[in-house]
């Protein structure tokens, strides 16, 4: 007979069947022994009633792997609403030491667990609610490239290992690659541009690396990256309206197709629109500076708090969670970055349930501009790490944009999570590099 999985149980009632998985609860109830067993689709109850089938079970752990036959009879109070009766068991591998986590209640994500959390991983993760999180992650990924290949997105991979930073800046991991200098790369900008002089448009969903020094609730120095460019735009509008339209596709899905989910990881209610508010950066500074008294007038980018408040603004005022913060300044633009000739950058924050979430510009596509503005950021247009980046534009790139966008910090404010790490399976920071 073949294995069933344990979700399809309930289409079986009063048949035989043979189910696997692992032992996730046992106990005793008025003289009967009621195990649980964890397949890849969920729960299943089974009762055992026979003296030597229980006898097989002494000193069982959880974890240990079982395959049972037996036969499905209704039971409104099980799972599924069916149990197994007249269970014949084989262990298929014995566990016999007690596990280090009790994988079969809601484990702590308070700040101070959150080491432990993460040192016992592959075991916590057999946690039903846990698997939610990265069920969700999972589910959310292929939404994405769903969504990105309905509009004609090629999915490309790009090297990690680099011999520039594309970002700039310190945060750059540096290591030795056969005698020379090589970093990794803190995002594909370069290779995703030139790949719009091929395919006009194209995504890749990648590692990234950030040697960020601070320990915060919204960083980790390996970041899961979502990247777009796309070509031949009519304007910024376009880019914007993209990343617009993306965002809100697949987070309403989420929130459409995995309710029972998001109940069980007690995700707070969606309240989007299609068209997400606009404020620029320095509306924000007055409005927040306003509001609390505290001036930001003169700050450049978004501090963190502005980040909340503008996002709770904005649920207020506008029925929306997400927003765009437009206008970066000037002095904060990359060399890649349109500029508008006003003071600011053709780039745009987009912001959603408080933090940064993606990036938003369009780029300099000609040659002659982006050679100046690449000089006028001290870098080489003929340096290794860019001559090759900076021919695509000779020979012809079209007006494009896109933007770079966390899937962790995504995942993570989609569930309501506090820290973006309980959103990562093997998260890295300053202080872990294992398991
Ligand atoms: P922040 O200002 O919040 O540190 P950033 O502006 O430096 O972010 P970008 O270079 O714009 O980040 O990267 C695009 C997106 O990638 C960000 O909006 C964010 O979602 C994600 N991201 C960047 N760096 C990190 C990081 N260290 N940890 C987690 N996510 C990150
Ligand atoms: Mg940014």
């Amino acid at each position: 007979m073949d294995r069933i999985l344990n979700r399809d149980l309930k289409d079986q009632v009063g048949n035989q069947v043979v189910i696997s998985g692992w032992l996730h609860k046992k106990r005793l109830l008025g003289g009967l022994t009621f195990i649980n067993l964890r397949d890849r689709s969920g729960l299943a109850q089974i009762v055992i009633k026979q003296k030597d089938e229980v006898e097989k079970l002494r000193g069982m752990q959880l974890g240990s792997v079982l395959t049972i036959k037996g036969t499905v009879k209704e039971e409104p109070r099980a799972p599924g609403g069916v149990e197994i009766h007249d269970a014949e068991i084989s262990i298929d591998v014995p566990v016999e030491d007690q596990s280090p986590v009790e994988i079969d209640k809601p484990l702590s994500h308070k700040s101070d667990n959150l080491d432990t959390l993460f040192d016992y991983r592959p075991i916590g993760l057999r946690n039903i609610q846990e698997t939610q999180i990265f069920k969700i992650r999972s589910e959310l990924t292929r939404y994405i490239r769903e969504f990105l290949y309905k509009n004609d997105f090629v999915e490309i991979n790009s090297p990690k290992l680099v011999a520039g930073a594309a970002e700039g800046g310190a945060e750059v991991f540096k290591l030795d690659y056969f005698g020379q200098e090589a970093t990794l790369a803190q995002s594909p900008q370069l290779y995703k541009q030139m790949m719009v002089g091929v395919f006009e448009r194209v995504f890749e969903i990648a590692p990234a690396f950030r040697a960020e020094l601070s320990a915060t609730t919204r960083h980790v120095s390996e970041v899961t990256m979502l990247d777009i460019e796309m070509g031949f735009i009519k304007g910024y509008e376009d880019v914007l309206n993209m990343v617009q339209d993306l965002i809100f596709n697949v987070v309403s899905r989420v929130y459409k197709d995995m309710p029972e989910e998001l109940k069980s990881l007690r995700a707070p209610e969606l309240v989007l629109k299609p068209k997400f508010p606009r404020y620029t950066m320095a509306e924000i500074h007055k409005l927040y500076t306003k509001d609390t008294g505290n001036d930001t007038t003169k700050e450049l980018d978004l501090t963190p708090d502005e980040e909340r408040w503008i996002c709770e603004y904005a649920k207020e005022h506008d029925g929306c969670e997400a927003v765009y913060a437009t206008g970066l300044p000037k002095s904060k633009m990359k060399f890649y970055h349109m500029d508008n000739g006003d003071g600011t950058a053709r780039s745009s924050d987009l912001l959603f349930r408080g933090v940064e979430i993606s990036t938003v510009p369009q780029r300099e596509h000609r040659y002659d501009k982006l050679v100046e503005q690449m000089k006028a950021a001290g870098i080489d247009p003929e340096a290794k790490g860019f001559a090759a980046y900076v021919s695509a534009f000779k020979y012809g790139l079209p007006a494009h944009g896109g933007c770079g966008l966390g899937i962790d910090r995504l995942v993570e404010k989609v569930i309501g999570l506090a820290n973006i790490k309980e959103a990562i399976l093997f998260p890295r920071d300053i202080n872990r590099l294992a398991p």
